[in-house]
């Protein structure tokens, strides 16, 4: 179906949702990995935090225009319907091209320092879902894998600043608890 004037962004965040699942990618595939990074800065830390988070993130247009750029690239590798060379680079996931990750990277900015270093360590480390996606043999995930990186980067990154805030919220509760109880004794 071809749309007339701007896509809504309800249309475009769907079709990003279902190209990951068509892929292979479940939200909870990510947040596993967002605890992995997150739990040693938070004994508290829970799964569905995690998985709120991701879910945050895919409601980033940024983020959704991305997906839908990367994985088509994969899925056009996938059928041979792009055109050499390219054709060859992508489906041989060439390790110097970088448009994949380049692409991921474009998406990490708006989460600032920690979701871009996160980022560089997941796309070197490759935990999870990510080393799945990587060994998976039937099918192209070039891009995906990058993307994938990037969603989990800027969940953790966006779940470490929202645990510092509730974390200093809790402390001046606190302060202004024993500050009553004071002055009341
Ligand atoms: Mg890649």
């Amino acid at each position: 179906m071809k749309y007339e004037g701007p896509v809504h962004c309800h249309i475009v965040e769907k079709a990003a949702r279902d190209l990951l699942k068509e892929r292979g990618v479940e939200i909870i595939d990510v947040a596993e990995i967002v605890y992995k990074m997150q739990v040693q800065y938070t004994d508290t830390l829970t799964i569905e935090e995690c998985i709120e988070s991701v879910d945050r993130v895919l409601e980033k247009r940024e983020i959704q225009h991305a997906i839908l750029v990367g994985v088509e690239l994969d899925k056009l590798a996938e059928q041979g319907r792009l055109s050499e060379p390219l054709q060859s680079i992508v489906s041989m996931d060439e390790g110097l091209f970088g448009v994949d990750e380049t692409i991921a990277l474009g998406s990490v900015f708006g989460y600032g320092s920690i979701a871009v270093t996160t980022f560089g360590y997941l796309d070197k480390e490759k935990i999870g879902i990510i080393k799945e996606l990587d060994e998976k043999g039937n099918q192209i995930n070039t891009f995906l894998d990058d993307l994938i990186c990037s969603i989990a980067a800027n969940a953790s990154s966006r779940l470490a600043h929202r645990i510092r805030d509730r974390e200093e919220r809790l402390r001046e509760e606190e302060i202004e608890r024993r500050d009553i109880e004071e002055r009341i004794g």
